[in-house]
């Protein structure tokens, strides 16, 4: 909270730390449904910004039909791993957009 309050992104990165190769689009339908609970009643809103976990993941027009559904609409691209998977437990886990190194907007 202290991060958002100092102005910094805050983007979705999926509440279980999903691999998206391997999910379903329900799947990520349900996933995104409890990770905006939890933001909006910490935050009191929910992210607009999603960057995929693991390096090397494109995601699938299916994927971004279910994110554009949550009005998340802005897919950040990347190209270095913060290997927060190694220490961070998923449902603790969110990502500043200030680690990426590249971006696109996903326009509609
Ligand atoms: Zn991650």
């Amino acid at each position: 909270m202290e991060a958002v309050k100092a102005g910094h992104q805050v983007a979705h990165h999926t509440f279980a730390h999903l691999r998206l190769s391997n999910t379903t689009s329900e799947v990520l339908r349900e996933d995104t449904a409890t990770l905006k609970k939890k933001f909006d009643s910490l935050l009191g809103k929910s992210p607009t910004y999603f960057r995929a976990p693991y390096v090397g993941h494109q995601i699938s027009k299916e994927h971004a039909d279910v994110l554009a559904a949550f009005d998340v609409k802005n897919i950040i691209g990347w190209s270095i791993s913060t290997e927060d998977w190694k220490e961070a437990r998923a449902y603790l886990h969110f990502i500043f957009a200030f680690f990426l190194t590249s971006f696109f907007k996903y326009s509609r």
